[in-house]
């Protein structure tokens, strides 16, 4: 027994008074040996001040950001297996949420610190070996034989070979005086996974707030520029290297719908030239046996400039009425919808002219009743094909839509 404590002296002195294991040599070369031995007490936790048998040297660190400016602090001494879960999760929690925000060291060392506390802070094997072989020596003493055996034997593969030899020294006396190893200390520091995923979450809860916030503000800004707005047509059209060589795009799915006439416009209607219209006059009839709705312009012959015009739907037949005396072309465009200003088509299929001007003179006849006077109807039939006694001619859509 005095062989092996007085060896422990040797290279461990007073472990309390030394946590910091740096001026170890320092303080073993000034021991005075006999004086300690009856002071040899094991080790304490640092911050519950319990007897602790397997006490561990740890170094925690908590990174703290004010503004841009960051700092370090370590958090270190001797710690039992509890209070070094707690101050781990609690350098952790701090750094997680703190640590961030300077720059650039914030992030850097919230990293690097924060896994370190992660994995249970920053520890030396030969310092826990010193304090383990301490308190082997401290059991002793007391007179608690099985946990001073359990640790010395657990010192024989110690890291360092002169704690290897103490440890030796000792369980062979053990064996000497009769003792029997009666059992392993249980390892009251292996990591506990729930501990471990609740540091994992205060470590990342920042970063991964922030990167949800960003992912959340470009998608939805995505949506605001051209989400919305883009026909899906666009999706599966091929790019293409020139712009000039393009006929593929359909340039029309970028383009607004084409507004159109926002009332019903009643078959017959006159869309305009109603006021140069007389009460009496002559009549233009038209049959609409086209394949859609017609509009007819009644055109003066010599100058082009517009009498009227009129609308008639599909299967429809109207008539205009009070046309002045007059030469006329009668021109019509076959269509669907009417435009906004309901007075053309939105899209014509057909736009045609009937090639003879008609000339509509009021002619008038005495007879013994009185004076009769003569007006003219003339009537016509639109055909879905050309057909009839005439044949109307295709003129072009500016030609129809000339001065309405
Ligand atoms: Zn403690």
């Amino acid at each position: 027994m005095q062989v092996g404590i007085s060896a422990a002296y040797e290279i461990l002195g007073d472990a309390e008074k030394r946590a910091n294991y740096d001026n170890l040599s320092e303080q073993t070369d000034q021991a005075d040996y006999s004086e300690k031995r009856s002071r040899l007490n094991p080790v304490r936790c640092g911050v519950c001040r319990q007897v602790t048998a397997q006490p561990r040297y740890i170094i925690f660190w908590r990174v703290i950001s004010v503004v841009l400016a960051t700092t370090r602090t370590p958090v270190q001494g001797i710690f039992c297996s509890a209070c070094a879960a707690k101050e781990s999760l609690k350098s952790t929690a701090i750094t997680g949420l703190i640590g961030w925000w300077g720059f650039p060291w914030g992030p850097i060392w919230t990293v690097l610190e924060g896994l370190k506390n992660l994995v249970g802070g920053v520890q030396n094997k030969e310092h826990e070996e010193a304090l383990l072989w301490h308190n082997a020596l401290a059991f002793a003493d007391a007179g608690k034989v099985p946990l001073s055996y359990a640790l010395a034997e657990r010192l024989l593969s110690a890291k360092s070979s002169e704690i290897r030899a103490r440890a030796a020294h000792l369980t062979t006396f053990y064996r000497s005086q009769g003792f029997k190893p009666t059992g392993t200390l249980k390892n009251n520091w292996t990591i506990n996974p729930a501990q471990f995923l609740v540091k994992l979450l205060f470590l990342s809860v920042v970063p991964v707030a922030l990167t949800a916030a960003i992912m959340y503000s470009d998608r939805s800004s995505s949506e605001a520029s051209y989400g919305v707005a883009t026909p899906p047509s666009v999706a599966y059209r091929e790019p293409t290297s020139s712009s000039l060589d393009a006929p593929a795009i359909d340039y029309n799915a970028f383009e607004p719908a084409t507004p159109t006439c926002d009332h019903e416009v009643a078959s017959g209607k006159i869309l305009s030239g109603a006021k140069r219209l007389s009460k009496e006059g002559h009549i233009l009839q038209i049959s609409n046996g086209s394949s859609g709705n017609a509009i007819v312009k009644v055109r003066k012959a010599d100058t082009g400039s517009l009498l009227a015009s009129f609308f008639i739907e599909q299967n429809g037949e109207s008539q205009l009425s009070g046309i002045p005396d007059g030469l006329y072309r009668i021109q019509y465009a076959i269509g669907t919808q009417l435009a906004e200003n309901c007075k053309s088509f939105t899209e014509t299929s057909t736009v045609n002219e009937f090639p003879n001007p008609e000339a509509l003179i009021t002619t008038s006849e005495e007879t013994f009743e009185g004076t009769l006077v003569k007006r003219k109807r003339l009537s016509y039939t639109l055909y879905a094909i050309p057909g009839g006694d005439v044949t109307p001619t295709s003129i072009s859509p500016a030609e129809f839509e000339d001065g309405n």
